[in-house]
């Protein structure tokens, strides 16, 4: 297709050979109903099935498809990453490859985005998904990533959404990050939405992940709410649980020296003072990682270029107001 589409869908497959096909005709329909231009963008992380072959059938014989076929399987968020980097519409609507999420649900997402969102995120409402392994650990991590992060939605693991493609091209993603998109781009201030989507159960084909999923995600939280409240003040953070911990473990130690100087006890077997040397060292170190984080802070940002804000837009003397 030669010129711009106004939609990229991105879709990162995996070993989907049964998926692929009825996803794209699914699609296909989908996409009519929206009346805008549009690519599908597939992304093969690396199948080991016939997904590559069934992609290449699909993109012969349809003008709208792309596929990015990775050399090896590098993740679903890396996935992701490739096609943020090849689409070339003004939204960009994410999902999955297995059939859970409905395509149906696009025109629906793609509207809210035009009433002015930077970001819309589909809302499983009634996941078709087991309990244990998956819907429990999910609640919980959806009630922990809200209390830590500023952006509140009720399902941060659907991955069917839609983005005004500058937030997405505008950000990087490492490790597991997928999902935490929307709160990696609250930095730069956007309007984020969320609707109802369907879902339904995986017919064809295994999961990808397991229950050990959860610890991966707990982990990139807590990297996600340094990276966005500490990646520029490092300090802030690590000095101030050193001060505090300097200053427990120095008033045991004054408390002990009291009892050992003054009252001439013996200090030598109490556990405290244990208690007191283990935290001022802690706190001395932690004020030391302080620092070392503030050093690099200062050359991640200055060797990427990288600016601790984003512009709208700049505005001339003379220039008309900007519409809406
Ligand atoms: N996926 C991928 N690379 C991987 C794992 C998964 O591209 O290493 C794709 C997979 O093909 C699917 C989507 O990511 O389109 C979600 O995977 P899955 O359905 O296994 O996750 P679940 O729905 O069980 O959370
Ligand atoms: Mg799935």
């Amino acid at each position: 297709m030669s010129q711009t589409p106004y939609v990229s869908v991105v879709i990162p497959v995996y070993n989907e050979e049964l998926n692929v096909g009825p996803l794209h005709e699914e699609l296909t329909t989908a996409l009519a109903a929206v009346g805008s231009t549009y690519e599908i963008l597939y992304v093969d992380d690396g199948s080991s099935d016939r997904t590559p072959a069934k992609l290449r059938e699909i993109c012969a014989s349809d003008p709208h498809v792309r596929v990015v076929f990775f050399r090896r399987n590098f993740g679903q968020t890396a996935a992701l990453s490739a096609g943020f980097d090849h689409a070339r519409g003004q939204v960009v609507v994410t999902m999955d490859a297995d059939l859970q999420n409905d395509p149906a649900d696009i025109p629906k997402l793609i509207a809210k985005l035009a009433e002015g969102f930077d970001i819309v995120s589909g809302w499983r409402m009634q996941r078709k998904d087991p309990f244990l392994s998956r819907r429990l650990p999910s609640t919980m991590a959806n009630a922990l990533i809200s209390l830590t992060t500023k952006v509140k939605l009720h399902d941060y693991g659907c991955t069917l959404k839609a983005f005004k493609s500058d937030v997405v091209k505008g950000i990087k993603l490492y490790g597991e990050m997928h999902r935490f998109i929307p709160a990696v781009a609250s930095w730069m201030g956007v309007e984020v939405a969320e609707v109802p989507v369907n879902h339904r159960a995986r017919k064809f084909g295994r999961s990808k992940y397991g229950i050990g999923r959860t610890i991966r995600v707990l982990l990139d939280l807590i990297l996600v709410k340094y990276l966005l409240s500490y990646v520029n003040r490092p300090i802030q953070i690590f000095g101030l649980i050193g001060i505090w911990t300097f200053l427990f473990g120095g008033s045991v130690a004054t408390y002990l020296s009291y009892r050992r100087l003054v009252l001439g006890e013996a200090i030598g077997g109490r556990p405290l003072l244990l208690f007191a040397v283990l935290f001022i060292f802690m706190g001395v170190q932690f004020i030391t990682i302080g620092l070392l984080a503030e050093i690099q802070a200062r050359t991640y940002h200055e060797s990427v270029d990288k600016q601790i804000y984003v512009v709208r837009e700049v505005m001339e003397g003379g220039d008309r107001a900007p519409r809406g």
